[in-house]
């Protein structure tokens, strides 16, 4: 008889794990609370198509996404614009969010994924140490695996027994709160910057973006505080004052949501679980993105289950998982973690004499989003571009300590990541896990 798999939401990691392993005959089902109709946010994401390829999915149809424009960084002053120069072949793509849960989920149902909308998970169901399946009201559904695409606020994660070492929340700073609206867009000839980022804009620990699409104006706004409609309002009228393309009227969106920015969950699994996507923290810390990474996620996750020859689904076995998962994107994002602690703790004149002063320039903020690997990064860092930085640096104390600690920090955090035990020994594993996570400590 086949594996029984459970997929606790229809995260994007989960979709592409179930997709993979139904099609090499294990028996998923993906249990959703939304409606199918419901199903993904009134907004276009970005992302790297590669995730596609790795779930063993073509890339859809170039009618269905267009490349993404460039962005122009400023810093909370305005004063210094870095204009990304990304060459056309890096660009990520943008999709409808609703479009790309079409393409995934219709890609699942084919290779033998079954979908239960409209079921709210409760809580895992354990039998000891075991997560042995999941509670929908007075519903215990029983399987030999269960993988967690509950997202950042997972009930299933977050009830794990604590003994599993598994942490079960995001904290401060580690949660992005953002509200994100299209507006309709005023006509008002040819937008210079199409898609500006500002930094702390309006002196507040966050962002605002605004993005000139075609039809309309993309705006979102991310503060690590949580804020209200007021805020919002005060925020879409400073951006109004700069951006004359940005109209009064909401023509789509307008929603609250949360997004982890924080180091991914130092323990991965348990004996018959497995957490995946945003439940596990898989996003790029200081920019968010989380899609491609979860699918990459998926593939390395089923590939671990179908390689388990024992079909135990145990901590042990599903230990290639995690092993592999920071090997190939996990140790690459946590400079990125660590950077997003420095983002906390600069002012904003700091942030504008970094941007003012070079030590920051466009092509950095190319090189960084296009490849989420700092060593990456810095490969095309020239001898006049240190100079540069080191000038900026050594002329500001401040700045330079908090820099400091910074590559304090990356080496440290990188270091302890190495040393991730190779095998699953629950006691070890939780003090790697400790010691990791103490990492990212602000
Ligand atoms: C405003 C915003 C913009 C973003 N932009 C980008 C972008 O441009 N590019 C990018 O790569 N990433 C972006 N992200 C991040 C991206 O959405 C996530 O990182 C990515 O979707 C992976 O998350 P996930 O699929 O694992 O979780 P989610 O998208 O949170 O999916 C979890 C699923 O589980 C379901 N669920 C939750 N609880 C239960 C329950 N109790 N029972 C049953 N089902 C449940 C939810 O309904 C949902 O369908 C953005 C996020 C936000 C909020």
């Amino acid at each position: 008889m086949s594996k029984k798999i459970i997929v606790a939401g229809a995260g994007h990691g989960g979709i592409a794990a179930g997709a993979i392993l139904a099609k090499n005959g294990y028996d998923v089902t993906v249990y959703e609370k939304q409606k199918r109709k419901d199903m993904g946010y009134d907004w276009t994401d970005i992302f790297d198509r590669k995730g596609f390829t790795a779930m063993g999915m073509d890339i859809p149809d170039s009618s269905l996404w267009s490349l993404k424009n460039d962005m122009t960084f400023f810093g909370p002053g305005m004063k210094t614009a870095l204009r990304q120069k990304t060459p056309e072949d890096k660009l990520e793509i943008q999709m409808e969010r609703k479009v790309l849960y079409d393409c995934l989920i219709s890609y699942a149902e084919e290779c033998g994924v079954r979908f239960e909308f409209g079921k709210e998970i409760e809580a895992p169901l354990m039998l000891g140490s075991r997560v042995a399946g999941i509670k929908i009201g007075k519903k215990d559904i029983f399987a030999d695996l269960v993988i967690d695409a509950c997202g950042i606020n997972s009930p299933v994660r977050s009830k794990l027994p604590a003994h599993l070492g598994i942490q079960k929340d995001a904290q401060k700073y580690e949660r992005f709160y953002v509200w994100r609206g299209f507006y309709e867009k005023t006509d008002c000839g040819e937008v210079e910057d199409k898609f500006k980022v500002l930094l702390f804009h309006r002196g507040k620990l966050g962002i605002s973006w605004v993005a000139a699409e075609e039809e309309y104006t993309d705006i979102l706004i991310g503060r690590f505080e949580k804020f209200d409609d007021e805020e919002v309002e005060e925020t879409l009228e400073a951006l109004r004052a700069e951006n004359p393309h940005l109209g009064k009227k909401l023509v789509r969106g307008g929603e609250f949501v949360e997004i982890p920015v924080r180091q991914s969950l130092g323990v991965l699994v348990a004996d018959g679980y497995a957490a995946i996507g945003d439940s596990a923290f898989m996003t790029v810390p200081i920019i968010g993105s989380g899609i491609a990474n979860s699918m990459k996620a998926g593939a390395l996750l089923a590939n671990a289950v179908i390689d388990d020859r024992t079909d135990s689904y145990s901590g042990t076995t599903l230990w290639k998982y995690q092993k592999d998962y920071y090997e190939k994107i996990g140790a690459g994002l946590v400079p990125f973690a660590c950077i997003k602690l420095l983002l906390t703790r600069l002012e904003c004149d700091e942030l504008d004499y970094i941007f003012e002063k070079g030590i920051l320039n466009a092509r950095d903020m190319t090189a960084g989003m296009v490849s989420p690997n700092l060593i990456e990064v810095f490969k095309g860092v020239t001898a006049a571009d240190i100079k540069i930085k080191a000038d900026g640096l050594i002329n500001n104390t401040d700045v330079l300590k908090k820099v400091i600690r910074l590559g304090a920090e990356i080496a440290a955090a990188t270091a302890v990541t190495a040393a991730m035990p190779k095998e699953y020994n629950l006691k070890k594993v939780c003090a790697w896990a400790d010691k990791y996570n103490d990492c990212f400590k602000r």
